[in-house]
């Protein structure tokens, strides 16, 4: 059997196993979507995860993205990573930018003759290294953003350990108060990883982000 035809395989029965994982948890799979984060994965495997049934490939790096673009046809590209103002021209490869992390950027990208819709980032670990705007300041920057792109709904990475579905379920409040701010439903809650995405199902997620429960370990080289 050709190698890919193995990958294909492996990431259908890895899929699988992620369903069964979301419907343990309270989760109906089939509400829930699955972006597969591809970062440092090569184009085969890119391709590899849309024969086996992934829509979504999300990319931390727009250059690495971009690259990958020509190699993988017919993949649904979210950007999951930072987006630095310089990169901004480049954001209309996207399906979904998940990763807006100020009104400014928004303001960039309305610039932009078809700007994507987007998501805001919240730091709701309050973590330094971590992207995203603090939740105190979530809510009116949210409604902000919605005034001049198209606001689908918040991001954010959970906290670590017993903290993941406590951060989690603030993502959940911070999106339903913006809501009523806006009067408007905002259907995405991107949240939840391999490592956490029981306590993200439970607290209400939409969508989730996975790379090594699908992919296997990345190797150990900078994210
Ligand atoms: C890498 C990455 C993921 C997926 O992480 P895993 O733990 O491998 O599932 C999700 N979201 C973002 C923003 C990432 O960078």
């Amino acid at each position: 059997m050709p190698e890919a035809d193995l990958d294909v395989q492996a990431i259908a029965e890895r899929l699988r196993q992620v369903r069964r994982r979301i419907e343990r948890a309270g989760g109906d799979p089939n509400g829930i979507e699955i972006v597969a984060a591809t970062k440092r994965q090569p184009p085969a495997v890119c391709r590899a995860a849309l024969a086996a049934g992934l829509t979504a490939l999300g990319e931390n790096r727009v250059q690495e993205a971009l690259a990958k673009m020509h190699e993988v046809p017919g993949a649904n590209w979210h950007l999951i990573g930072n987006l630095q103002t310089n990169k901004v021209k480049h954001a209309s490869r996207f399906q979904l930018l998940q990763s807006l992390d100020s009104l400014r950027l928004a303001k960039a990208l309305s610039q932009l003759p078809a700007a994507p819709p987007g998501l805001l980032q919240v730091n709701v670990a309050r973590e330094p290294q971590k992207h995203g705007v603090l939740p105190e300041v979530a809510v009116p920057t949210a409604v902000a953003v919605a005034g001049v792109i198209e606001l689908r709904g918040l991001m954010a990475m959970g906290a670590g350990g017993a903290l993941a579905e406590g951060s989690f379920q603030e993502l959940r409040r911070l999106r339903d108060e913006t809501e009523q701010r806006l009067g408007r439903p905002l259907p995405v809650l991107s949240m939840g990883m391999s490592g956490d995405l029981e306590a993200a199902v439970r607290a209400g997620s939409t969508m989730l982000r996975l790379g090594s429960v699908l992919f296997g370990p990345r190797s150990l080289e900078q994210r």
